[in-house]
This record gives structure tokens, sequence and C-alpha cells, in this order.
């Protein structure tokens, strides 16, 4: 059981690693806004959420601790409010690298209770800094800034420590990783991840939002509730393929040799670095084989 956690460690590590040296160049962290007080950053990892207001800075994920300098700079263009909170959408390290440093800035780190689990047992060990605060189990309301915020927990999506938040006022919603923007998606199966549960969660999602709401994927372009859904049908359209494989017998081999499963979405540029179309593949026929 030792071998195999820490060669799950490994297979996340080698995610982050890729992650950040999918691009060698120097990283410029990008500013958009997206309604009065909200606004969307992006450099290299997740994509970052901040809420601006009266009461502070409200933020949604960090990337990588060598960006915080960059981040912060970013932050400080818009405000020159203390960031209060920090919410980390799951527990990779692209999402989550920044952690420490942001905690020194003097912010609450707040997290589904997996993500406190699953960091608080890693190897090598999180600094205590780094730590989720407060932590939830199912969904958790806040009142900041003028925003009723919304964030809620899916089950065995892309992890098992999946938060999506849903700011009333500006109607933006940052999904973290439960939706890659035009990329084929990462399930981390071997972090409590599933093809069921991640269909489900982009279903559940699309109840609350309506044609106007801006989407803040986990990586990928900003988008909207059109785009979500024809991602829904990416994903019911690989399911059914993948499972009709399975059933006629075909094997793993099978399964990732057969580019006509992905072809529609292959010609849509969806694969990419970490996740190609083989990969998917296989992701989708070893989580619908379980
Ligand atoms: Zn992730």
């Amino acid at each position: 059981m030792k071998i195999l956690k820490s060669l799950f460690t490994i297979y996340a590590l080698s995610f982050a690693f890729l992650m950040s040296a999918q691009n060698n160049q120097e990283v410029i962290i990008e500013t958009q806004q997206l309604s009065d007080n909200v606004y969307m950053l992006t450099g290299q990892g997740g994509n970052i959420g901040i809420c601006l207001g009266e009461e502070g800075v409200f933020m949604i994920d960090d990337q990588f601790a060598r960006l915080t300098p960059k981040i912060l700079k970013a932050i400080k263009a818009l405000s020159d409010k203390p960031i209060q909170y920090l919410i980390n959408t799951h527990y990779h390290g692209d999402h989550t690298g920044g952690n420490e440093n942001i905690a020194q800035q003097g912010a609450k780190i707040i997290a589904h209770d997996n993500v406190y689990k699953r960091l608080s047992e890693s190897t090598p060990a999180t600094p205590k800094e780094a730590l989720p605060v407060i932590s939830f189990n199912d969904k958790l309301q806040l009142h900041i800034n003028g925003e009723d915020v919304l964030v809620f927990h899916v089950e065995n999506a892309h992890t098992d420590g999946d938060a999506l938040l849903y700011f009333t006022q500006s109607n933006v919603l940052h999904t973290g990783d439960t939706f890659f923007s035009e990329l084929y998606p990462y399930i981390d199966l071997d972090s409590g991840g599933s093809i069921n549960g991640y269909i489900e969660a982009v279903k559940k999602t699309l109840i609350l939002i309506d044609d106007e709401t801006k989407i803040i994927p986990g990586h990928g372009k900003l988008s909207n509730k059109a785009k979500y859904q024809f991602f829904l049908s990416m994903l019911e359209d690989l399911k059914t393929k993948v499972v009709a494989e399975i059933e006629s017998g075909k094997s793993e081999e099978d399964v990732a040799t057969n580019t006509n499963i992905t072809k529609t979405y292959d010609d849509l540029g969806y694969s990419w670095a970490f996740i190609n179309s083989e990969r998917i593949r296989r992701t989708f026929y070893k989580g619908l084989k379980q």
C-alpha cells in the first residue's frame, strides 16, 4: 500500500511538474474583469478567481509558489486591501502551490475536508501554514464584499475534494478542475475522481447558471453555459462510445488506439500536452471498466 501511495504521489507530482514545465518562457499574469468586483487571473496552472470589496480580497486558487510575487502584484493593481480568504478548489499543486505564501499575507485558507486530509497527509509534508484552517463537507456560504457566494462540493468528480463557487450577484461561476474549457479534462481516478461523478458534477452545476453566467474554468479560456453544455455532451458521448467498446469485449489497448472515439473533439483541438486524445480514451476506459 505504501508503494502504491507513493506511486500516486509521483503521478500527482508529475502532473504539477508538467503544468509548470509546459512553458519555459516568462510567465505573465493576465487579468480579466468579469463583473464590478470579480476578476479572473491567468498565468500558469489553474485559473485564479478574485473578488474585491470593502471587506478585502477573496481569492480562489493560487497556482505555483514561485508565481506568488507576480500574482500579488496583479492583485495589488486592483486593490490595496489585504487578502482575507483563499479557497482551494481541490488539492492539486497547480492550484495550491502558493498556499503558504498567501497564508503569510494573512489569508485564511478554506477547502473541502478531503483537501485538508490529502494536503496534511502528503509526502513530502505540506507546511502547516499551507493547510486549510476551515474545511467543510458539503457546502458553505460566504457573505463578503456584497456577494453571497455559494461554495459547494461535488462527489468523486475531478478528485474526492472538489469545490465549485457561484457568485450570486456577479453571476460568475468558478468550476475548479470539474471543467476544462475547450480541452480534454484531467479526471484523477487515483485521487477519488470518477467518470460518472465528473458528468454528474457538470449536470448539477448547469442547473445553477443561466445564459449570462461567466464561467472561470480550472484550465483554459473564460467560458459560458453553451460551451459548458457542449462539454457535457462530449463527456456523455465519450462515455457511450467507451461503454459500447467495453461491452463488446474490447481491451484498454483497443480503446487507446481507436481514434474514432475522440475524432470529433480531436478535430476541435481538445487534445493537449497533458491529456492528449489517447490519454482521455484510456482514462474513460479505466474509469468505466471499474
Ligand atoms: Zn486539478
